[in-house]
């Protein structure tokens, strides 16, 4: 990596790619996010009804994804809308893994509640709103589970690297990265999709960077060209809002895909997947060759 970079991360210096350093690839009960297997999160924004969440699970499962994602604990932008079901979130998230065999992704939002998030999780979610709570991720770190960290909407990479580096610090190297979108002078999309900071992070962290395709736009129409460009910039998997009726959804239904739509994403993307295994045997055969010339240096 060059000198630059290093400075430029110099607070987040165990996230970083150096010399000697391997990749991160996060184990999450039989899956490996960061290795070459590419990895797709999906599910509804909350947790709404028992029918709602194994519905969706049962066909995202069907379509391809491995995880499942629902919020129990919802951030709202609002505090009139709905917060979220809570320990009844988790619980029904907890008998959709049971039924599916779905790992299972869920928000915490406070320190409090990381121990009962934590019973019922497979990886806990910090949301883009708690990117910068640093108790939150000191307590989420101590719970031993993997983390999905979200950069925050007026977060820099730098910002999300410092933020990793609080979990790294407090023992959990298991860290995913998540780009869901940035604030810009933009209006149109909910977000501004940052797919260079995805290149970016791919570059210098060797830890999973995954895309909200959902969150970075706003609107479902442009999910799909979205999730595209992120496997395109390099990302290791993606985050994806799925709901049964998205017009009804308690949360988030503008930006959510319907059973069939996610069906014909996932389809569309496969090839793009399979070019990311081509730029992956790539860098695997450059890492060899520069091996080999240090090798080389070596014994010269
Ligand atoms: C979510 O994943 O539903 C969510 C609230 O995301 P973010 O924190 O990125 O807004
Ligand atoms: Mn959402």
């Amino acid at each position: 990596m060059r000198e630059n970079w290093q400075e430029h991360f110099a607070e987040a210096p165990d996230v970083l790619l150096g010399a000697g350093r391997q990749r991160t690839i996060v184990r999450v009960r039989d899956l490996a996010v960061g290795g070459d297997e590419f990895v797709t999160m999906a599910g509804p924004c909350s947790v709404e009804t028992e029918h709602q969440l194994m519905a969706t699970a049962y066909r995202v499962r069907n379509a391809g994804a491995r995880v499942l994602r629902g919020g129990a604990f919802k951030p709202r932008s609002s505090p009139y809308s709905f917060q979220g079901l809570g320990l009844n979130g988790l619980k029904l998230l907890a008998a959709a893994r049971e039924e599916t065999g779905l790992a299972i992704v869920t928000e915490v939002m406070t320190e409090d509640d990381v121990p009962l998030v934590a019973e019922y999780a497979d990886i806990l979610q910090i949301g883009s709103r708690s990117m910068e709570n640093y108790t939150l991720l000191e307590a989420a770190a101590r719970s031993g589970r993997p983390i999905l960290l979200k950069r925050g909407m007026m977060a820099t990479i730098a910002d999300l690297l410092r933020s990793a580096q609080v979990i790294l610090s407090n023992g959990n190297p298991n860290v995913i990265l998540c780009e869901r979108g940035i604030r810009t002078f933009e209006t149109a999309m909910r977000n501004t999709f940052d797919s260079a900071g995805i290149a970016l992070l791919k570059q210098v962290t060797h830890l999973p960077v995954i895309a909200d395709p959902s969150h970075a736009a706003g609107h479902r129409e442009l999910v799909p060209a979205l999730a595209r460009i992120g496997i395109a910039a390099g990302a290791d998997g993606l985050l994806v809002e799925v709901h049964p009726d998205p017009d009804h959804a308690w949360s988030d239904g503008e930006q959510s895909l319907d059973f069939d739509g996610f069906a014909a994403m996932m389809t569309a993307l496969e090839p793009w997947i399979a070019l990311r295994g081509t730029s992956l045997h790539e860098e695997k055969l450059e890492q060899r060759e520069n091996a080999g010339t240090r090798l080389a240096e070596a014994v010269a």
